[in-house]
């Protein structure tokens, strides 16, 4: 008996296909994009319930009186908690805890021996969506308008003193804070965003280190080790001021080696998809490397040697913009255009602003395109004949964009400014008329033209890079004003 679990652990080692064929059987197929409510959840939550490998729990309610649930995996010694949604806007890794139920249900061969091991050495408590009212609205904060992740030390919201009853009931060894970060965060001295960071939190001022931190910072260095595999040179690491406030901050304080995980982006993958994955394999892994206890071969300057985020990430950037002032004077500038996503029910629009003008060498852009010699020109506005929605293709937006249009009005579609499309150009109703520029200003809206001295060359459509000379249109996330 002995020996064959020895032989069971040697086995244990995972390669980077094996991590993706799990993933990919394990895959929760419902959950396919970001914006899923706690209705979806629960559904999926009584279905585990059915199942029964996992414990379900209702551990308590939100402020609205939605159900919080806890999962419990294992009868194992060491214990483990893992938490998401703790912020309603942030959902990628409750995702992935639902595909790591799955690989907990099924699955033969490794799998199922990796599945027992965990079984057999941890106790994993799981809580998806912390946070449901936020979730709900895909907001940040609670129904209170409270941020519950500062909310640790003085309690006051239902969903952080449950957080804080389970993990003092709990005493969990290891704890896992599941967020998502900022996506313009890049690895500094690198245009690649940061697809995860990791944080061993500081439980003082000091950012002393103890052993519990310690373990914390051993096992970040091993995941992020495996990262490497996956996203070299995207993976940094949060900052690490001391927040009294914060959760991660209170865990460590109380005792268990805790790791923030911040899904951050990559480009192309607007929904997360991607970064889901590695979450579900990065703990998934953390998982083997705790009930192992193989973490403790990685040191603190495993840990030390990751870089910390640098935020000089911009939607787009363009580069030598020549700017004409109405007094006749001009003058080259670079422009960064940021897009903020507005939720609407299961899908979002963005709304693009210029970010900021300047010399804007050392930031960088997911589209970054030099425009030497082009010149900055406002759009005009059609409202000669109003257009019905069902009449628009992108071929006559493309041919409204070249004769110099950028927006258009249309005798449809009001919906209280709720109607999203995507076609790459702005479209208002008689409500309201967009304001197009004549030069850039800071928060002024990111559409615009850019010349050469004999046509308009590239549409900025909403922050969205449009090259007039070929009719690829980008997709899009537009709304009807
Ligand atoms: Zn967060």
């Amino acid at each position: 008996m002995h020996e064959k679990r020895s032989g069971d652990r040697k086995n244990m080692k995972i390669n980077t296909n094996e991590y993706i064929e799990f993933f990919d059987f394990s895959k929760e197929k419902s959950l396919t994009h970001r914006r899923f409510k706690h209705v979806d959840i629960e559904q999926l939550i009584d279905q585990k319930r059915t199942n029964a490998t996992l414990d379900v729990l209702q551990i308590g309610e939100s402020f609205e009186g939605k159900s919080i649930y806890e999962l419990k995996y294992g009868k194992g010694d060491k214990k483990v908690m893992m938490w998401s949604q703790m912020h309603g806007n942030e959902a990628t890794a409750t995702m992935a805890l639902f595909d790591l139920f799955n690989f907990l249900e099924s699955g033969e061969g490794k799998a199922a021996t990796i599945r027992s091991f965990l079984q057999e050495k941890l106790t994993i408590h799981f809580i998806p969506m912390l946070n449901p009212d936020g979730s709900d609205k895909f907001e940040r904060r609670n129904a209170e308008l409270i941020d519950i992740n500062r909310d640790a030390r003085a309690t006051k919201t239902q969903e952080g003193k449950l957080l804080k009853k389970r993990a003092l009931k709990i005493r969990p060894d290891f704890a896992f804070n599941l967020h998502d970060q900022n996506i313009y965060y890049n690895v500094p001295g690198t245009q690649n965003p940061v697809s995860i960071s990791l944080l061993a939190p500081a439980y003082n001022e000091n950012r002393n280190i103890n052993s519990v931190r310690k373990s914390a910072m051993q096992l970040i260095g091993s995941i992020h080790k495996l990262l490497q595999k996956f996203i070299p040179h995207a993976v940094a690491k949060y900052d690490d001021t001391h927040s009294p406030r914060g959760f991660g901050d209170n865990f460590q304080r109380w005792g268990a080696s805790t790791i923030l995980v911040e899904s951050g982006a990559m480009k192309g993958d607007p929904e997360k998809q991607e970064i889901r994955k590695l979450n579900f394999i990065l703990l998934l892994h953390a998982l083997i490397e705790i009930a192992k206890e193989s973490y403790t071969q990685y040191s603190i300057q495993d840990y030390e040697r990751i870089p910390f985020n640098a935020s000089q990430l911009h939607d787009l950037v363009l580069r030598n913009v020549t700017v004409e002032k109405e007094n006749g004077k001009s003058f080259t500038t670079d422009l960064a255009i940021r897009q903020e996503e507005l939720t609407v029910d299961r899908d979002y629009y963005v709304r693009g602003e210029i970010f900021d003008i300047g010399d804007l060498r050392d930031e960088y852009g997911y589209t970054d395109k030099d425009m030497q010699g082009l010149t900055f020109c406002r759009g005009k506005i059609h409202t000669e004949k109003a257009i019905r929605m069902a009449e628009l293709t992108n071929e006559l937006v493309y041919d409204f964009l070249r004769e110099g249009y950028l927006a258009l009005q249309v005798c449809d579609g009001s919906l209280n400014g709720k109607h999203l499309h995507s076609y790459p150009i702005e479209i208002f109703t008689s409500n309201r008329k967009p304001e197009l520029l004549t030069q850039p200003i800071l928060e002024g809206s990111a559409s615009f033209f850019l010349k050469d001295k004999e046509r308009l060359r590239f549409a900025i459509v909403n922050g969205y890079l449009i090259d007039l000379e070929k009719r690829i249109a980008p997709k899009v996330k537009n709304n009807i004003f």
